[in-house]
């Protein structure tokens, strides 16, 4: 990363070592800064954790963030710039199982809903960007209030498509009643649903973006430590942070709260937020997400052209090879099992284990034994406390801006601050790198 001297020593305090605050404190480095990177875990990646422990054959696959599209140009970048290359996966794309038009559940080769939800959404769409796809105006309030699932009576939708668009919880980590129209308007008007492009994955773990980014930064990331308090004034921040039950203060000239909504909510800001910035924090929703990892002895999903990955309508959630870049007989098949399916796939594994699991896969092949499982429930995760943020029909979509914008010496990044890529590594990468930006734009002002 080329380097520029503009923060010249300047303290800066990242709160949060996920994407974004990684990316932030590469980015205020190479402008000079001296930065101070915290984490409350016992590991830096946060929602990019790479499980490697248990498989055979020294497999390995995601707990949380999995596949990279190919247009993802920011952590393409930041992959390349630590010298990793991502491999080409699913190249068949997701094919969906569930219900047809007579009612008959199957293998469709691809995402039954997406032609015939954008046919339905057509006006919605065409208005949303006519108000050049805005979040402050009339349209997008109209919108915002207004489930999934009531659009889906309104427009007396088909039981067929009624499944497919619930088997977007794989995606949204919402079902259709909990998940405004808004952002699935803003979906199609930004280019159609996920998986069109191509997929990568990093050889060797996601979490190497985590871990290489971390070990190239010129102080240590200090883990196992809470941010509890952000306090400023003209002069700069100073953070009571909770280490070991003790609380020390890290004092610095501006702060990076690189941290989820999810738990940024319960940092005391000294003085507090404005009234609609501490409101859109407090009232962001987060998708509820388990993800269940199944060693099998025998890929046998694998066929010849046929997708190796499915949305369902089903509590199994979105399934996917989730190690085909690995060598070896056995393989990992991944599930993610978004919003209400994440409840149901917790309560199956309870009742029967990988085994009950195995038995809801016959439409895929005869499964043969299981060698391990792990199960990852992201709900019950003290610092994310869900899969990733989504909007529903109770969040005043005047208050996405407010999500990232800067307070005083403070500024906002995270996966849920982006506006493009909102739920992706993209976003945190991207994310990261404008707190950077903001960060040194304070300081010139400043200085
Ligand atoms: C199951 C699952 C599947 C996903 N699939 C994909 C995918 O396929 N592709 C994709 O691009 N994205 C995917 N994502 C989303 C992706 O993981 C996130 O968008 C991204 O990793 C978020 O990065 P972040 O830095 O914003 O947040 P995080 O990674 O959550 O980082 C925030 C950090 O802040 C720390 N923290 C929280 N509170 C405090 C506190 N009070 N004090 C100190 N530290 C604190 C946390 O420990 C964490 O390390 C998935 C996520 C999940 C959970």
């Amino acid at each position: 990363m080329a380097r520029t001297h503009g923060l010249n020593g300047t303290p800066v305090l990242v709160a949060g070592a996920g994407l974004a605050g990684l990316a932030a404190a590469r980015s205020l480095e190479a402008r000079g800064a001296a930065v101070t990177i915290v984490d409350a875990r016992d590991r830096v990646g946060g929602r990019v954790w790479t499980v490697r422990d248990g498989f055979a054959a020294r497999q390995h696959a995601e707990a949380g963030a999995d596949l990279i599209e190919e247009d993802q140009d920011h952590v393409r970048t930041l992959a390349r710039d630590l010298g990793l290359r991502p491999v080409r996966i699913l190249r068949r794309g997701f094919g969906y199982y569930g219900p047809d038009a007579r009612g008959r559940r199957r293998v469709h080769g691809r995402p039954a809903a997406f032609a015939s939800l954008a046919a339905r959404l057509h006006r919605e769409i065409e208005e949303f960007t006519l108000a050049e796809e805005r979040w402050d105006g009339a349209v997008a309030a109209r919108l915002a209030r207004r489930s999934v699932g009531e659009w889906l009576d309104e427009v007396d939708a088909p039981t067929a498509l009624r499944a497919a668009v619930r088997a977007f919880r794989g995606f949204f980590l919402a079902d259709p009643e909990d998940l405004s129209i808004l952002p699935v308007v803003e979906q199609f008007a930004c280019g159609g649903m996920p998986g069109r492009s191509a997929m990568l994955r990093i050889p060797g773990g996601n979490d190497r973006l985590a871990t290489l980014a971390a070990a190239r930064l010129h102080a240590p990331v200090r883990l196992m430590t809470i941010v509890r308090r952000l306090t400023q004034d003209a002069s700069g921040v100073r953070a009571i942070v909770e280490s070991d039950g003790r609380t020390a203060e890290i004092r610095a000239s501006f702060a990076v709260s690189a941290l989820p909504a999810s738990t940024a909510r319960d940092v005391i800001f000294d003085p507090p937020l404005p009234d609609a910035q501490h409101d859109a924090i407090a009232t962001l929703p987060y998708g509820r997400a388990t993800r269940l990892l199944v060693q099998f002895d025998r890929r046998f999903w694998r066929g010849r052209a046929r997708p190796i990955a499915y949305a369902t309508d089903l509590d199994i959630g979105a399934i996917w090879d989730g190690n085909e870049q690995q060598r070896g007989r056995a393989g990992i098949l991944s599930f993610l099992a978004g919003g209400r399916a994440s409840a149901g796939l917790q309560a199956l594994m309870r009742g029967g284990g990988s085994d009950a699991v195995a038995r809801q896969l016959a439409w895929l092949g005869t499964p043969p034994r299981v060698l391990t499982s792990r199960v990852i429930v992201w709900d019950d995760d003290p610092w994310v406390r869900g899969g990733y943020a989504y909007f529903g029909p109770a969040f005043d979509p005047l208050g996405r801006a407010w999500l990232a914008r800067p307070a005083g010496r403070i500024v906002f990044a995270g996966e849920h601050t982006s506006v493009r890529w909102q739920g992706y590594m993209n976003g945190a990468v991207e994310s990261g790198l404008r707190a950077a930006a903001e960060v040194a734009a304070l300081a010139g002002s400043a200085g």
